[in-house]
């Protein structure tokens, strides 16, 4: 592989190449992980450039900070060491690093000086790569970068950012990849080329030559066209700075939680489509991240705050399911930002084959419960135009199902359109309407998902529209 991919260099700088195999390009990809904890195990020095070279034991970026004194024309890490005596060159050291810079080098033993310089896994015990240790790093975000958490601990008032991070309602990955970010430790091009790994790379989305993060995560035409349809534009528009990660930090001291969520799962899923494109040429569509991005939010809602149903009204009759029947499922999603809603309806034949659906869009401001109501009009609605008959209705807003089939009063703002629900269930007899739960009523969930973020008021569906989404969504898992 070596002779192959890297012939004159080393793995650090080695291209992918034109046409990479499948197991170099994992290893490729696995670098950038691999990079936010290799550093250089010093032993004699001499392989290892003291500006250049990540090998001070002090993550995340392992470097040299220290001002390089233009007197000096020492460049090895060799030339610090006295290898006769086994020690470091106390007066030199001193002369050149800064005091805390000095001391890391000191806290470097020096062992027999006839070796070459190794790399080293800094987050191992005994420094060498393992994926439980990748995973190990993913996970414990306490332990990753010591000097940030005693920079956000020893202060008397925390920092805030570290609090804010913190806050975010998104599963705990898209918070550890923005944590990244302000801690400027994900691998962006800043960062390679600090590491020297590149110079300069273009944009992956559109080419552009020499770009930054910044350009990636907000000036890029494609990155725009993604906030533009997450309706978050302007917002993060207003607090533009030169360093990427002085911007992530503004927007998230400056903004309220849910659009706090909405911004960090963008930012993490337009990292994770550049990478796609970068490696598989896989382009994206800005729709898809910003529908991605809404459905892993409302996903991990679902998961963490809204109660469940509670279970003694799973022993009720209404909660059965009848078999054997044609099924109509229906469900609603709110979009506060955008004053509109999705309905989405899906009839299944009895053997669970999709046959039919409906996305249709609503203007206004709606809560999560009425746009229920809607969505429940629409599916009797649907059934009457369609003929469909021997036909059950199913959906997970218990309150919807419990007024509708007259076991509990409605709130006052849904009167008017449960009376609509009844006068049509009278006239089109559905076997029953019954609860079932949420992530059962995924296909009519997807539908009303769909057509929040349409720009058509209706669309009908002569086929599940789902695999796109669900594989990118699967994708995204993966990762
Ligand atoms: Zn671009």
């Amino acid at each position: 592989m070596r002779a192959k991919y890297y012939p004159l260099g080393n793995f650090w700088n080695a291209n992918i190449g034109s046409r990479p195999s499948w197991s170099w390009r994992s290893i490729f990809e696995s670098r950038e992980v691999v990079l936010m904890g290799a550093r250089k195990l010093i032993r004699s020095g001499r392989r290892t450039n003291i500006w250049h070279d990540p090998w001070l034991p002090r993550p995340p970026d392992f470097m040299v900070h220290s001002h390089r004194p233009t007197s000096t024309d020492i460049t090895q890490v060799s030339e610090l060491i006295d290898s006769h005596n086994s020690c470091w060159k106390e007066e030199l050291v001193h002369s050149i690093f800064c005091s805390t810079e000095a001391s890391l080098i000191f806290s470097i033993p020096i062992g027999d000086c006839q070796f070459d310089d190794l790399w080293c896994w800094h987050f191992s015990r005994n420094g060498k790569f393992t994926v439980k240790s990748v995973y190990h790093l993913a996970a414990s975000s306490a332990t990753l970068f010591p000097h940030l958490q005693l920079a956000a601990t020893s202060n008397s008032s925390p920092n805030p950012i570290w609090k804010a991070i913190w806050k975010i309602c998104a599963p705990p990955r898209f918070k550890f990849f923005i944590w990244r970010c302000v801690s400027a430790a994900i691998p962006t091009i800043e960062f390679l080329a600090r590491h020297h790994i590149i110079s300069s790379e273009p944009c992956s989305f559109c080419s552009k030559a020499d770009c930054d993060s910044m350009h990636i995560f907000l000036h890029c035409h494609f990155s725009r066209s993604v906030w533009r349809l997450s309706g978050l534009i302007e917002h993060i528009s207003d607090f533009v700075q030169p360093s990427f990660s002085f911007w992530i930090r503004e927007v998230l001291l400056h903004s309220p939680p849910r659009l706090c969520s909405l911004f960090v799962v963008i930012c993490t899923l337009l990292w994770f489509y550049r990478n796609r494109k970068k490696f598989d040429n896989i382009t994206p569509e800005p729709f898809s991240i910003v529908a991605a991005a809404n459905s892993i939010l409302e996903d991990f809602d679902r998961v963490e705050g809204r109660p469940e149903i509670p279970s003694p009204l799973l022993d009720s009759p209404l909660f059965s399911r009848p078999t054997a029947c044609y099924r109509i499922f229906f469900d609603g999603a709110v979009s506060p930002q955008a004053s509109c809603a999705g309905l989405g309806v899906a009839l299944l034949n009895p053997s669970g084959n999709f046959i039919k659906g409906l996305s249709k869009k609503i203007s206004g401001i709606f809560t999560p419960e009425i746009v229920e109501f809607y969505a429940l009009r629409e599916a009797l609605i649907f059934a009457n135009r369609n003929r469909v008959s021997n036909f059950s209705i199913f959906g997970d807003a218990a309150t919807v199902i419990l007024a509708a089939n007259e076991e509990s009063s409605a709130p006052s703002a849904a009167l008017g359109i449960l009376d609509d629900i009844h006068h049509l269930k009278s006239s089109i007899s559905p076997l029953g309407i019954f609860w079932l739960r949420r992530d059962s009523n995924y296909v009519a969930h997807r539908l009303a998902f769909y057509a929040k973020n349409m720009l058509e008021n209706d669309h009908s569906w002569d086929y599940l529209p789902d695999p796109l989404c669900q594989s990118l969504l699967d994708d995204f898992q993966h990762t």
